[in-house]
């Protein structure tokens, strides 16, 4: 798991401010795409966790040179907190990590299209690349409904990939809707 270590170490970031995600990533072929997959499968696990304790099931991984540095899973019920998405939680936890608000050279791994408030959030740590797996149809914020991520006119640009896994991932979240519907009757 320590993809891309190599490539990102010998880059000065104080020297480069113009650096692109490209540098880290530009390995391609089919190693990064099985560590995406690994990656996003941690994702799919804390979604797991989410639905285990009641919650919609969303989850993120926070990556660095190769390594998991912050999990989290959707919480708005049990925190009573309407910005408790995924990928809130987990940036929360990266920044901790850090000791700092800017999450640069860091891969989110989310299972959902990022809603406005997560995109807005993500923009904000200044991630490098967001890689999700389903699209969200009613909220997604990263060209569904709004296209908040990569707008023109905002400056921070994210590498976005989608689509990874997405048939398990969206399956978990239908199946979860389907049995709240059954379970509603
Ligand atoms: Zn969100």
């Amino acid at each position: 798991m320590i993809v891309g270590r190599d490539v990102i170490e010998p880059v000065n970031s104080a020297e480069t401010p113009e650096r692109t995600p490209t540098v880290a990533l530009s390995r391609g072929g089919e190693s990064s795409v099985l560590t995406d997959s690994a990656f996003m499968r941690a994702a799919m696990a804390e979604a797991i966790a989410a639905e285990r304790d009641g919650e919609v099931p969303v989850g993120a991984v926070i990556v660095r040179e190769g390594e998991i540095v912050a999990r989290g899973n959707n919480r708005v019920l049990r925190d009573s907190d309407p910005t408790a998405h995924a990928e809130v939680i987990a940036m929360r936890a990266a920044g901790k990590v850090f000791g700092n608000y800017r999450l640069e050279d860091c891969t989110l791994y989310t299972t959902l299209e990022p809603c406005a408030m997560c995109a807005g959030a993500i923009l904000h740590a200044r991630i490098t690349r967001l890689v999700y797996s389903a699209n969200d149809p009613k909220a997604g914020a990263c060209g569904s409904v709004l296209s908040v991520m990569n707008h023109p006119q905002l400056n921070h640009k994210v590498q976005v990939d989608s689509g990874l896994i997405a048939e398990e991932c969206g399956a978990i979240l239908t199946d979860f809707f389907r049995k709240r519907r059954q379970a509603a009757r």
